[in-house]
């Protein structure tokens, strides 16, 4: 039995990369996609392989529409089939309020956390509709796109919540093909997109005040995410699934 071909963006560290390890061992071959972590990303692969897996590694910054593309060209040329996405790369900035935030910090965020998504997306669903056979996305949404995230990044937590209404929009659009589309919206959970935006100790200091009063982990998320992208999740589609320890 062929193995199912899952492409997940941002797979060089964290939530991606603990994805990409646990569905290796669940059976999927995998495109790997990252941006400059090239030897975080030689890591996973080497731990995907060890279980059985096929892995492509894909360097492609998801705010180049070109590098998308070429991104799928060489999956086309790679395995010749798609199953899955887990559309998960994705940025957060140094904390300000609106007042502080200029056009370039905004049109960074958008491009990555909300362009990208959509047209990542987008070549991936052509791909399931030709090949027939249906596919499931998964979407990187946050907690934030709930509570707003005032004071520190409001344009990340409305990059997500533009994400949730993609779910759900795209989820209609292409239920029909037997295409299944939810998102997750992890909490506070111990990766280094903290440190990126200058807050190393974040989930150290909130994971505190977290209602089951600790951080998650990369590998929690993974095991949301494992479970939408699987026949077990056969009936479940535009939803999005909170990971946050009641957050
Ligand atoms: P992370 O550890 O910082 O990893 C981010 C990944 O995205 C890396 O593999 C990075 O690649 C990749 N990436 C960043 N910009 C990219 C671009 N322009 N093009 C292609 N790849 C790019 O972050 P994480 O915590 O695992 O977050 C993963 C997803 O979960 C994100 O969408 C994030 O918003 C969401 N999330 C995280 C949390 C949390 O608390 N950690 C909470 C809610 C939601 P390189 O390292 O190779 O450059």
């Amino acid at each position: 039995m062929t193995r199912p071909v899952l492409l997940i963006t941002g797979a060089s560290a964290g939530i991606g990369a603990a994805t990409a390890r646990l569905a290796a061992a669940r059976g999927y071959d995998l495109a790997l996609g990252y941006l400059s972590d090239r030897d975080g990303a030689e890591a996973v692969a080497i731990a995907c392989r060890a279980q059985g897996a096929r892995v492509l590694l894909l360097r492609a910054d998801v705010s180049d529409p070109d590098e998308i593309d070429e991104m799928f060209d060489r999956i086309d040329t790679g395995f010749g089939q798609l199953d899955a996405l887990v559309n998960n790369a994705g940025v957060v900035d140094v904390a300000s309020t609106v007042t502080r935030m200029d056009h370039a910090r905004l049109r960074r965020m958008f491009d990555i956390n909300v362009i990208g998504a959509f047209l990542v997306a987008k070549q991936a669903v052509l791909r399931m509709q030709r090949q027939g056979d249906g596919g499931v996305i998964v979407n990187l949404s946050s907690a934030a796109a709930r509570l707003g995230s005032a004071n520190l990044f409001v344009d990340y937590a409305a990059s997500k919540s533009a994400i949730d209404t993609f779910t759900k929009g795209l989820s209609d659009e292409v239920a029909g093909d037997g295409i299944r589309v939810n998102a997750v919206r992890p909490g506070i959970i111990e990766t280094e997109i903290h440190a990126k935006a200058g807050q190393p100790d974040r989930a150290g200091q909130l994971g505190p005040l977290v209602p089951m009063g600790r951080s998650g982990s990369a590998e929690e998320v993974a095991e949301a995410i494992l479970f939408l992208l699987s026949d077990r999740a056969s009936y479940i589609t535009g939803t999005t699934l909170d990971v946050t320890g009641g957050r």
